[in-house]
């Protein structure tokens, strides 16, 4: 399949199946924001809890924290987003489209109309979404949706630090909505204007900056592969010293292989002691570490993993999309890794007649505590086989009229089609092994 059909493809599929709907879409639609349906928030759902699950869960040097995304002015101005935070914006006299001019092969020539020489100068636009707290609009009444979510871990960073007695090497990992008033929406969920993120701010005593920069863009390029990205479609990417950020000491992206080339799905960056450095200033409050055992006094550097929650929902979407034949028909499978699928079991009476509908729906509960199980008595087995392939269910169970007497169901397997006959009391355990 090349390149675009799979775009087209994926596309067609999230709409189809209640993975993500265009906003407002009675409305005529609200351009670049997306909803996501029933199938597509339990995606993203497991995309968030497999990321918690690895920064949070299964270590004990991070913490988590969930901060508010409405913020003062004071915070963007401490952190350089009022004024850094800005993309060069040019619009085309000749068609009026817009473009950030950093994205244009060509600066002189407009990809649009093709006309040369009809951009205005660049502006800098900044990419903050501006809004008022309170009745009155004024000054002082200014506020900021936060465009991403460090922020507001920095300035907890005294809270949990004096909460959760944990000392340097030490993480902070937040999971949220972000806003960032992009210029060039597009390409689906990629670069969206509300988005999602999963941020991690690991703080680290100075001289071993470099070490845990280099053991978390390891960490986290395995994340993806862990979770069934193919290697050859990632890289790791460090950034060029004409990219890094000014308070950069090294950026690597984790990058993967898009229908339209390779992009970001993550940052990794080494930024010292900036932000709290930053923050100290312009608070006036001390943010630093204080060992008591050592007597020492240092104010930690960070080393920051910045994932797109959405963004890479796609990228494991699009990797997982695949097309085989079976039986002489072509049939879609989703081969998304079992933790990141929407259902991991689906239950299917052969038959909707009354004699086996009771015992179906007595699996039905059994499983439902333990999975997110989806029921399905419509159409015949075949067609409901591929529908559970579609949206990548990795176990389907079949209850049919032998059940009724050996009280055993059949589990068929999303990738290899092996079916295996399991009796019901071994069932949990059954998938459990499978699924956990
Ligand atoms: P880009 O260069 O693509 O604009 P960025 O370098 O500005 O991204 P970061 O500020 O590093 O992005 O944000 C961290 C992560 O948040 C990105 O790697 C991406 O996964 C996600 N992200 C950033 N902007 C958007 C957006 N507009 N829509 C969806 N996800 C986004």
């Amino acid at each position: 399949m090349s390149d675009p059909e799979l775009m087209e493809q994926v596309v067609n599929l999230c709409k189809r199946r209640g993975f993500i709907f265009p906003s407002a879409e009675i409305y005529g639609g609200f351009r670049s924001t997306y909803d996501y349906g029933p199938l597509g928030v339990l995606m993203l759902r497991n995309v968030k809890e497999a990321w918690w699950r690895a920064m949070v869960q299964l270590r004990d040097d991070v913490v988590g924290l969930d901060a508010a995304i409405l913020s003062p002015p004071a915070i963007w101005e401490a952190s350089g987003h009022l004024e850094n935070f800005t993309d060069p914006l040019v619009d085309c006299r000749n068609c009026k489209e817009r473009f950030r001019l950093d994205q244009l092969t060509d600066p002189t020539t407009c990809p649009n109309c093709g006309k040369t020489g009809t951009f205005t100068e660049a502006r800098q636009f900044n990419l903050m979404f501006k809004t008022h707290a309170g009745p009155v609009e004024s000054e002082g009444t200014v506020a900021y949706l936060r465009p991403e979510t460090a922020q507001g871990i920095f300035t907890n960073f005294m809270n949990v630090l004096s909460t959760s007695r944990k000392k340097p090497p030490f993480g902070i990992a937040q999971i949220g909505k972000a806003f960032r008033n992009e210029i060039t929406p597009g390409n689906f969920v990629f670069r969206t204007r509300e988005f999602e993120q999963m941020e991690l701010e690991y703080f680290v005593p100075p001289d071993e900056g470099p070490k845990w920069y280099e053991y978390w863009c390891a960490e986290r390029f395995r994340w993806y592969t862990d979770l069934g990205i193919p290697e050859e479609q990632l890289r790791l990417r460090p950034h060029e010293a004409d990219e890094l950020s000014h308070y950069s000491s090294g950026t690597s992206d984790v990058e993967f292989r898009y229908p339209w080339g390779w992009g970001e799905l993550e940052g990794i960056a080494n930024r010292a002691d900036y932000d709290l450095t930053q923050h100290a200033k312009h608070s006036g409050e001390k943010l630093e570490y204080f060992d008591q055992a050592t007597g020492e006094r240092y104010v930690p550097h960070v080393i920051e993993p910045s994932a797109g929650a959405t963004r890479s929902m796609m990228a494991f979407l699009l990797a997982a999309y695949t097309e085989d034949e079976v039986n002489g028909e072509t049939r879609t499978v989703l081969r998304l890794h079992h933790r990141l699928a929407p259902y991991q079991v689906a239950v299917l009476p052969l038959s909707k007649k009354d004699t086996l509908s009771p015992m179906a729906r007595e699996v039905l509960h059994l499983l439902q505590p333990h999975f997110m199980t989806e029921y399905d008595d419509t159409q015949s087995i075949g067609r409901r086989y591929r529908r559970q392939d579609e949206i990548g269910t990795p176990y389907c169970i079949t209850v049919d009229f032998d059940s009724l007497d050996d009280k055993a169901v059949t589990v068929r397997d999303r990738d290899t089609l092996a079916q295996d006959r399991v009796p019901v009391d071994h069932l949990v355990d059954h998938l459990r092994e499978k699924l956990q």
